[in-house]
């Protein structure tokens, strides 16, 4: 591989994770100078992406390079080089890194000893028929603790609300009573696993869980992939369990459809009540726009919220980004925007999400799905946990984008045409034959039409 080659393999997957805006504002321009001694020279365009670049993805720039030269021990970036031109559509800029700020803001504002976020309350919750009863059995759990429902299982796409939801009880319980709580993003619990197996102090964590009256594990998907950690687990949910002690786990998908989670764990979280958010209705989308202006340091009229909630349908997450962004505007120009403005301010917005669904978006949903990453996908390796998302990836690509099986091959790594018609046509086979694969199958469409 040519040094050229090594940051092309960085940007693409980069791109893969970021939004469009995102990759273009951080990473267009950025060049490799040099590879020597384990040391890699980066160019950037300015101090602000340095550091920028530096502060947010440095490290997985760092993983990523790593995995192709096992070599490499750091990463040195350099303002400036005489051959590219500075980029600057600065408002564009600034309105990003407004948003980014933001985002940044909301990060900080999680408690590190408790994991939760002050402003995730049940009174900001807006209650619509799309998560009515994820509510009414959140209120129903929070009365009589261990009891009703057990565990109490919420799942539901991207960015609808789960976490807000779990954090809010997490927060009602904290505020209200002296039971002792314990919220974390599965993420984090699987690193804490790990490390506590590492250190011979995983005793210490299982006995921290067991002490607690609940437990709230948010993003339950990410528990896959590793058994021993899936142990630690179940181990930890039967003795809370059997202790009536309350369980609430949220997920993206249903238990059914958790590929990577054992059978028995699975059994055990549909056990108790199961809980769906879906995609809010226009009148929700408007409350909760008016919801979010409560907090803000300006005002908008109506007619902009009506808008904006006319026009983003699919992720609330996307919905108040669209606010956060108009909202900027009105920061920066000290006014408020037309209703003509609004509307190219969100085209841009809408646009920029909707070119990115393409084979592009498929792989990367697929892989989100199956928990493993893009790099993994495109090997050669022939493990089950690697087999079946490649195929679904094959399938899919066929399916809606109506690319050619060569083209497909040559997309996903370099196989060859005969591997992907034979993909295409087992994946075929399950959906017809078997209703896990097409829910599965369902359930990743979802995903990637809601990224429209
Ligand atoms: P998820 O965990 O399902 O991906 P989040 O809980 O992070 O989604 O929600 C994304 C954003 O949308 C958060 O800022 C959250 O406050 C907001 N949100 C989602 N649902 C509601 C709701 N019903 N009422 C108010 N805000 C909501
Ligand atoms: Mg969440």
């Amino acid at each position: 591989m040519t040094t050229e080659e090594i940051w092309k393999t960085v940007l693409s997957e980069m791109e893969m994770s970021l939004s469009k805006a995102s990759f273009i504002t951080w990473f267009k321009d950025t060049k490799i100078i040099s590879k020597e001694n384990g040391q890699i020279v980066i160019s950037v365009p300015n101090g602000f992406v340095k550091e920028w670049i530096q502060n947010k993805f440095n490290r997985r720039i760092f993983q990523c390079l790593k995995q192709m030269d096992n070599e490499i021990r750091e990463i040195n970036y350099v303002v400036g080089n005489p051959f590219i031109k500075t980029p600057d559509s600065r408002t564009l800029t600034r309105e990003i890194q407004f948003e980014q700020i933001q985002e940044t803001a909301s990060d900080s504002d999680t408690d590190p000893k408790t994991n939760l976020n002050k402003k995730y309350t049940l009174d900001s919750f807006v209650v619509g028929p799309n998560n009515e009863l994820a509510y009414a059995a959140s209120l129903a759990v929070l009365k009589d603790l261990g009891r009703v429902y057990n565990p109490l299982f919420i799942y539901g796409g991207v960015g609808l609300g789960k976490t807000h939801l779990l954090q809010g009880v997490a927060n009602k319980i904290l505020d209200g009573s002296d039971k002792k709580i314990i919220y974390m993003p599965a993420e984090k619990m699987v690193t804490e696993i790990i490390e506590g197996m590492k250190n011979k102090s995983v005793e210490d964590v299982k006995i921290r869980y067991a002490q607690k009256d609940v437990l709230i594990v948010d993003d339950i998907q990410f528990l896959a992939a590793k058994e021993s950690t899936q142990e630690i687990f179940f181990a930890t949910f039967n003795n809370l369990y059997n202790r009536n002690k309350q369980i609430i786990l949220s997920s993206d998908r249903p238990p059914k459809a958790l590929s990577a989670i054992e059978e028995r764990l699975k059994s055990r979280f549909e056990g108790g009540m199961i809980a769906d958010i879906g995609v809010p209705a226009y009148e929700t989308r408007l409350a909760i726009l008016k919801t979010k202006m409560k907090n803000k340091p300006v005002n908008l009229p109506d007619e902009i919220l009506e808008y904006i909630a006319t026009h983003i349908q699919k992720n609330i997450r996307e919905l108040e980004g669209a606010l956060n962004r108009i909202i900027a505007v009105v920061d920066l120009t000290g006014r408020e925007p037309s209703l003509k403005e609004v509307e190219k301010l969100l085209k841009a917005y809408v646009q920029a999400s909707y070119k990115k669904t393409s084979a592009q978006t498929i792989v990367k949903v697929v892989c989100e799905f199956y928990g493993i990453t893009i790099n993994e996908l495109l090997k050669k390796s022939r493990k089950t946990f690697l087999v079946k998302p490649r195929q679904v990836a094959m399938y899919l690509l066929r399916e809606d984008t109506k690319a050619s099986f060569p083209d497909i091959g040559s997309r996903l790594g370099g196989k060859d045409h005969s591997t992907v018609i034979h993909a295409y046509r087992k994946i075929i086979d399950e959906v017809d034959n078997n209703e896990n694969m097409k829910q599965e199958i369902t359930l990743i469409r979802e995903r990637i039409y809601n990224k429209i």
